[in-house]
């Protein structure tokens, strides 16, 4: 009786085992720009020249895995696109692309999905053109850092410039005994999404008060670590060029970022994507074509 609960428990064993095998290999990641921001380099890189200003992707990512699907950032608010005064200032300043086209629905759509079909939104952080369209997954989980939010509402001294409070709004119920809106899993640390280590939200304080980063494994293209603004361009990782002071949150949480980085490419088969380097994303694979 006992040998066969045994036998029993390590059939189901080996079972989920292959069950999180086969779950790996059916995850695709998808690469997508929400429009685009003009700006002088040297406004992100240290000592780069701010003149003449570079256009940048807005990157965001969609992975589809059999458990659901997760977006990773959510580009910049599509109010802009009827409404450009939405933004104030950092319209003119930052020149985002608003063609209707760039909208989050209707990219997803080249996809085949809809708001409603991603299960988890995961935010690097609130930024504007990160957090701007958390507003249209209502019916999602958001996955943020407690400071992250905590800071898009209520900015530390210096920090509050690139967040809309417009963004972040929707998330707040008008009233109740619930502060938030939406079902959110607000962290101080980690988060393995599925529990079977495909993709893991890793706390690293670095750009601001709860930057994330995530890993995403893949069968076929290994790891692939999405690293929000905590790397801007690729060779802040492959030079350790610290970004420009004026918005970096917590300066040695970047070198420590690009370390790591370097370590489990070194250690892995692993590349990064960052949100911001027009030649990175120029060269990577867009909908309908996918990592694997
Ligand atoms: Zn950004």
């Amino acid at each position: 009786m006992k040998r066969n609960l045994g036998l029993a428990l390590s059939t189901a064993a080996i079972g989920s085992l292959l069950g999180t095998a086969a779950m790996a290999e059916d995850a695709r990641l998808y690469v997508f720009s929400s429009g685009a921001l003009t700006l002088g380099k040297g406004i992100l890189q240290n000592l780069a020249p701010t003149d003449p200003p570079i256009q940048i992707p807005v990157g965001f990512y969609v992975i589809k895995h059999p458990k659901g699907n997760v977006l990773f950032d959510t580009g910049n608010n599509d109010r802009i696109i009827s409404d450009p005064g939405y933004w104030g200032n950092a319209f003119q300043a930052l020149k985002p692309v608003n063609t209707p086209e760039v909208a989050i629905d209707t990219q997803l759509r080249k996809i085949g999905l809809t708001p409603d079909d991603i299960k988890y939104v995961v935010v690097s952080h609130l930024h504007l053109d990160h957090g701007g369209n958390v507003g249209k997954f209502p019916n999602s989980t958001l996955i943020v850092q407690k400071d992250e939010i905590q800071n898009a509402f209520w900015p530390q001294p210096g920090t509050g410039g690139p967040y809309m409070i417009g963004d972040v709004m929707p998330l707040r119920a008008p009233n109740g005994n619930y502060p938030n809106a939406v079902k959110m899993v607000q962290l101080d640390g980690d988060y393995d999404i599925f529990g079977d280590g495909t993709m893991v939200v890793k706390r690293w304080v670095a750009h601001t008060p709860g930057s994330q980063m995530m890993t995403v494994k893949l069968k076929n293209s290994g790891t692939i670590i999405l690293t929000g603004d905590n790397v801007y361009f690729r060779e802040n990782v492959e030079k350790n060029i610290p970004p420009n002071i004026v918005l970096a949150y917590k300066p040695d949480g970047y070198y420590s970022a690009y370390e790591w980085i370097r370590h489990v490419m070194a250690t892995q088969k692993a590349e990064y994507f960052t949100a911001h380097d027009p030649d990175a994303f120029k060269a990577l694979k867009k909908p309908p074509e996918y990592y694997d």
